[in-house]
């Protein structure tokens, strides 16, 4: 069996402290999951129904790596989040079940151009161009579950040029992690290979070429980048 044309690269992050890559199959995204974002936004938190949307695989940017900055926006924005990477999969999972799924955790930004959502939203359109374009995705390389110590102090954080943007603890999320892939597994069948964005902190703003970002998820993963 040969393809018509070249088979596309299979995404893919470093693992930190080894030479092997963790595999992307999907990047699943939760929106509104901290409560003063949420305000920032103009909108409200619906704890009983998280709201979720998609980035394709290959929107991935590694550690280190450039972002160009996107076309058809002039309001690029950060969200720092952190990310959850499943090494095993399921469908309509109990939270105690989905917790399980998780391999490894990294820290990540969802770049979102911030003038297209305010404008999909205003006429009920999807939020695809605003969240799911080429490079909107930059994630730091991933660490085993294994080796990860992570509580309600946990800090999540992003510097700009040195300057401090967007700063929480992990007590602030409203869903958990076990509760979000318990309720995407409700929706979809995880799959090994599956990334999630967990949601952003207050404190979005936008990004110019030439601006240097550092995201942390203290003690656990690193993401340095530029936009150009
Ligand atoms: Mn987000």
């Amino acid at each position: 069996m040969t393809y018509t044309i070249a088979p596309p690269v299979l995404p893919s992050l470093p693992v930190s402290g080894s030479d092997q890559r963790f595999p992307i199959r999907r990047v699943f995204c939760i929106g509104r999951n901290y409560a003063e974002h949420a305000r920032e936004m103009g909108a409200s938190v619906d704890r009983s129904a998280p709201m979720f949307f998609c980035k394709p695989a290959d929107a991935v940017v590694s550690d280190g790596d450039d972002v160009p900055y996107p076309s058809a926006t002039t309001d690029l924005h950060h969200e720092v989040e952190m990310v959850v990477a499943l090494g095993s999969g399921g469908r309509d999972l109990t939270p105690e079940q989905a917790v399980t799924l998780v391999w490894g955790y990294g820290v990540g930004l969802d770049l979102t151009r911030r003038d297209l959502q305010a404008q999909a939203k205003a006429n009920g359109h999807p939020w695809d161009v605003a969240k799911a374009f080429d490079h909107s995705a930059p994630v730091s390389a991933l660490r085993p579950a294994t080796e990860v110590v992570l509580d309600a102090n946990s800090v999540l954080r992003l510097s700009v040029n040195g300057e401090l943007r967007q700063q929480t603890t992990l007590s602030e999320m409203v869903h958990s992690v076990p509760q979000i892939i318990a309720s995407l597994s409700a929706l979809f069948e995880l799959k090994p290979g599956d990334l999630i964005f967990t949601g952003t902190p207050a404190g979005v703003a936008a990004l110019q070429r030439g601006d240097r970002f550092h995201a942390e998820l203290v003690g656990v993963a690193e993401l340095k980048g530029r936009v150009v």
